[in-house]
């Protein structure tokens, strides 16, 4: 069973997601599906299709004009949030400590937050790909993870690029990602690899070791092109 997440970016409507939900019903596969939404269309009837959020207030309430908080979101019917995805990272300043706490405001209300980690370009120029994971995994999930995060590898330069790492790389950083968890006492933790996914080479992907499952983007918009990834592997 592999874990398929979809993450919508600011795409989509009401409508679309109706229109997904009611493609998603009938296919054959084991899989855990979720789709990772805007805020506007978390209490849409998905037929057993998980709901998720992209981001989340680390507040739990109060005078944050245009932040919602974990507890909101699940009572919107969210059961995942998305924390420290690179365009978060990237235009608003992310950084571990503040996915962390976002991950930890997540858990404490019930939601299991997929934290991503990833190197940019220039970081992978470098030389510090390794680096920059390790410390994004062991800096970015809280203490306390109640048995409940997922963790995505998101090379950063690679994401809507249509650019992938090689199967080896991906290997590499799984791999990483699997030794820097079990050393925290958080093995069997699921790890997703994101960037350019396609239906082409999704098998490919979650056959390397420590793939459990795809983070996808663009190509989770449309059901023609979101369920040959979904179908790619029993
Ligand atoms: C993403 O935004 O998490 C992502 C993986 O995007 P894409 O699949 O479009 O590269």
């Amino acid at each position: 069973m592999k874990f398929i997440a979809g993450n919508w970016k600011m795409n989509g409507s009401i409508a679309a997601l109706r229109n997904m939900a009611a493609a998603l019903r009938d296919i054959d596969t084991q899989n855990k599906v979720v789709l990772c939404v805007p805020y506007t269309m978390l209490g849409v009837e998905t037929n057993g299709v998980s709901l998720g959020a992209q981001d989340v207030s680390a507040h739990d309430h109060g005078a944050y004009t245009g932040e919602v908080s974990a507890n909101m979101l699940k009572d919107a019917g969210a059961e995942y949030v998305i924390v420290g995805h690179s365009e978060r990272r990237q235009y608003h300043g992310e950084t571990n400590d503040t996915v962390r706490a976002k991950a930890a405001a997540a858990i404490a209300a019930g939601l299991t937050p997929i934290i991503c980690v990833g190197e940019t370009m220039d970081e992978k120029q470098a030389g510090k790909t390794m680096a920059i994971i390790e410390s994004g995994v062991r800096e970015s999930i809280p203490g306390d993870t109640n048995g409940k995060i997922v963790i995505a590898y998101e090379p950063r330069w690679a994401i809507g690029a249509g650019l992938t790492p090689t199967s080896t790389e991906i290997a590499e950083a799984h791999t990483l990602i699997a030794k820097t968890l079990e050393s925290m006492g958080l093995g069997g933790t699921p790890v997703l690899y994101g960037a350019s996914v396609k239906g082409g080479n999704a098998a490919e992907i979650m056959s390397i070791p420590h793939v459990d499952g795809v983070l996808v983007g663009g190509a989770s918009l449309k059901p023609d092109d979101f369920i040959p990834i979904i179908t790619s592997v029993k």
